[in-house]
């Protein structure tokens, strides 16, 4: 983890502290020309503190920053731990905001997954395969999260040689979309994962990655239909109504920081 640690570091240094609850500025105008706005925009990648340890925000943060700057729902994946049911269920009443679990998963390889229908606290680093059972099992779906992360820089200049290393992790088969954009990728990566979706037919979902609050929506996932509960947005994702976005510029660090 030593990516996020580095980002930590960085972070402790330069933003604003947690514990202050006024809204970090936008830099510039959102992004996002030709998005269809009139459907729903969701970040389904966002960790909170404590159970991301990792995190800089609160749950209560993360959802004020996202009503804030127009998102329509937030999704929190935290690393290898679960949301309860009637802790989501709390934060939904108390802001009138609608709030979905996933799961991020670390894997053998340092690879990450976002997982759906599957809110478990996994306590031990998994094997791929075995995690790909598990969401078979569950019936729910999995998104390979940010996947050119951790390739080298030198390599990712060169699509096919990036890809050959990218797809070699994993058996793609098994793999329900990517993670086309994430908020704290350089374009390049995300980039590569737009170009491999299309290659392999995959949907792309959009996630901010966000561990602060200045990072919520810089990148999202556009579903074509309304949802409220797990299930109905396991059903969309499914269905493969969605696509990434996207959304809220990004602050100067993140492009700096990512992807070491
Ligand atoms: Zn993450």
């Amino acid at each position: 983890m030593a990516a996020t640690l580095g980002y930590g570091l960085y972070l402790r240094r330069t933003s604003e502290p947690v514990t202050t609850r006024r809204m970090v500025p936008l830099p510039r105008k959102p992004q996002g020309a030709g998005t269809d706005f009139q459907k729903l925009k969701i970040d389904l990648h966002v960790h909170t503190n404590p159970l991301s340890p990792d995190s800089f925000m609160t749950a209560d943060e993360a959802i004020e920053t996202a009503k804030g700057i127009g998102l329509d729902g937030i999704c929190f994946t935290e690393h290898d731990r679960a949301w309860q049911l009637h802790a989501v269920q709390l934060l939904r009443e108390k802001h009138g905001f609608p709030i979905f679990r996933g799961v991020e998963v670390m894997l053998w390889g340092g690879i990450e997954m976002l997982v759906f229908g599957l809110n478990l606290d996994f306590t031990s680093l998994l094997q791929f395969r075995d995690l790909s059972k598990m969401v078979t099992a569950a019936k729910g779906f999995m998104i390979y999260a940010h996947p050119y992360r951790g390739i080298p820089e030198f390599t990712i200049n060169d699509p096919v040689a990036a890809s050959e290393i990218m797809i070699g992790k994993i058996d793609i088969a098994s793999i329900d979309a990517l993670e086309g954009l994430n908020g704290r990728n350089k374009d390049i990566r995300n980039q590569r994962a737009l170009e491999v979706a299309a290659q392999y037919n995959l949907k792309t979902t959009g996630g901010s990655d966000a561990h602060t609050v200045s990072e919520i929506g810089t990148c999202i996932t556009v579903l074509s239909r309304k949802v409220s509960t797990d299930e109905e947005l396991l059903d969309e994702l499914k269905a493969g109504r969605f696509t990434s976005a996207p959304f809220r510029a990004r602050q100067r660090w993140s492009w700096r920081e990512a992807q070491k």
